[in-house]
């Protein structure tokens, strides 16, 4: 037996509506501002230093996003929070997963903890 008649079976995937909601979901209070959500790239140069590459809107002094209010139109690859949750984008110890059982992070930020770590 089928569950869903036919016309169900496309999800419709309205952009916008997920933005307003990621917004709901999770405020921007939760945020600890360390700027990793807005890393687009980390390479390792000849000495093995992990080289950071930040989204071109990302200002390194404040840690803070300079098109905030309008990061969703002017910048195509900007993730909503809900977004960046569901394509495990985020750091696992960042507080809006850091509760999430089996939270896989990206790689990068594993690398960027390790040489952090050995700094110290
Ligand atoms: S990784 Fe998390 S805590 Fe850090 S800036 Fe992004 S949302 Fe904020
Ligand atoms: S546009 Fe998005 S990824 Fe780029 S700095 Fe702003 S919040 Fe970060």
């Amino acid at each position: 037996m089928e569950l869903f008649h036919s016309k169900y079976k496309t999800l419709k995937y309205n952009r916008n509506m997920v933005i307003k909601i990621s917004g709901e979901l999770f405020p921007d209070e939760l945020c600890e501002r360390c700027g990793r959500c807005c890393i687009v790239n980390v390479y390792k140069d000849s000495n093995g230093v992990p080289v950071i590459i930040y989204c071109k809107h990302f200002d390194k002094e404040t840690k803070l996003c300079k098109i905030y209010k309008d990061r969703f139109k002017k910048e195509k690859t900007c993730l909503s929070m809900m977004e960046a949750i569901m394509a495990q984008a985020l750091p696992k110890d960042c507080p809006y997963v850091k509760n999430i059982k089996n939270y896989m992070e990206p790689k990068c930020y594993e690398l960027l903890r390790y040489y952090e770590g050995d700094k110290k």
